[in-house]
């Protein structure tokens, strides 16, 4: 079986590795001069179940506790398992409480607890959550080493293609371009997210760090090299453009909030990208006419797309193509009891 996957994010790149697991010969055309020309080249990084499931529908947690796992299995050295700290300025305790009582997974510290694991935020927060079955990595090099491992194994990419790549000659067709859909893909819209990029040797951290605020959540990746990914705003637009300076005052602020020496630290890069996502914020394996789409995974694409890469793998090998319409693979229905496990819908379920 020939598959054209377009685009090379990470769902493009976490399906093609599936496909051709399962023996399909796969070629990715991708736009942009190199892989992750979207959303993914912005990404944090965090493979969060936990962490997400105080906003997120059910299947998040249920799909993405396999992320870890996956990622290790796949690209072994990439995956930190250090879990994810969540802090809160002490006037807004409360916060954490409120996050607690929304999440599992999550151990209480106290400031010598936090001193322990954090050494340069003791003194800085009274309390704090630990999820510690949290990981992250680095989505650049996980993309990049993914693309040098599929190259390895025979699939053929052509980078820098035009939006249109011939599609003759394939038996499957599958569109993984994230937001670059919207206006094709039914539903889909855009969730603008801007990030920057920090470089200090002034803050060490070992583990993704929130810090829960009322009025903009921020997260901090350490990157490693003395530099820090600053994450991120949520705004619903498919703006890709150059970040804003209230969301620039408003990340470093945050920032600031979680250690002054971030003031010292130099911005050696700002961006956004555009999260893909439908109305219910879930990602979906739809079969539209002649193409399939594997596409919206908003804030969860490092975290999902391994399971849904799966599943979609299976699908798409077994010939088992739905012929009615878009088909959510993690609606809550198509999860096993065990809530681990997709049972892939049948043909004409008509949801
Ligand atoms: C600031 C930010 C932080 C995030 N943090 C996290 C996080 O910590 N953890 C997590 O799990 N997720 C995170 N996400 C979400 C994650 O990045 C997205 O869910 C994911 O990148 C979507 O991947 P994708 O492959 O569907 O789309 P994209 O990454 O956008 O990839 C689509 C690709 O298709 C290409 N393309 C477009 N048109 C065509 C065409 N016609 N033909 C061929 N190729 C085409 C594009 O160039 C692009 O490379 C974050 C997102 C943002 C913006």
């Amino acid at each position: 079986m020939r598959v054209l996957i377009k685009g090379a994010g990470v769902a493009g790149l976490t399906l093609a590795h599936e496909l051709t697991a399962r023996g399909a010969a796969v070629e990715v055309a991708e736009t942009a001069q190199h892989v992750g020309g979207g959303a993914s080249w912005f990404a944090g990084g965090m493979l969060a179940p936990w962490c997400e499931s105080e906003s997120a529908p059910a299947p998040v947690l249920a799909l993405g506790r396999e992320a870890a796992d996956w990622w290790d299995a796949v690209l072994p050295g990439h995956v930190i398992r250090n879990g994810t700290l969540v802090v809160a300025p002490t006037r807004d305790t409360g916060e954490l409480a409120r996050f607690a009582a929304r999440t599992s997974g999550c151990d209480w510290l106290d400031a010598d607890q936090i001193a322990a694991l954090e050494p340069d935020l003791a003194g800085r927060f009274r309390k704090a959550l630990l999820f510690r079955d949290e990981a992250h990595l680095d989505p650049r090099r996980a993309i990049t080493a993914l693309h040098a491992t599929l190259q390895a194994s025979g699939v053929r990419f052509y980078l820098g293609a035009v939006p249109d790549f011939p599609e003759a000659g394939f038996d499957h067709v599958v569109d993984c371009t994230g937001a670059h859909a919207i206006g094709q893909a039914a539903d889909l819209r855009g969730v603008r997210g801007e990030m920057l990029m920090l470089e200090t040797p002034d803050v060490s951290l070992s583990r993704p760090v929130r810090l829960l605020h009322p009025r903009i959540p921020l997260y901090v990746v350490p990157r490693g090299d003395s530099r820090f990914m600053i994450g991120a705003t949520m705004i619903e637009s498919d703006d890709a453009g150059p970040v804003s300076a209230r969301s620039l005052m408003e990340l470093l602020n945050a920032a600031y909030a979680l250690h002054p020496a971030f003031g010292e630290a130099r911005v050696f890069e700002t961006g956004a990208g555009v999260r893909p996502a439908y109305p219910d914020n879930l990602p979906r394996l739809a079969f539209d006419g002649d193409t399939i789409r594997l596409n919206g995974f908003y804030r969860h694409g490092f975290l999902l797309a391994p399971s849904m890469a799966k599943s979609a793998a299976i699908r798409i090998v077994g010939r088992m193509q739905a012929d009615n319409g878009q088909q959510s693979l993690v609606h809550p229905r198509s999860l096993h009891p065990s809530g681990h496990k997709i049972i892939p819908l049948q043909s004409g379920a008509g949801r």
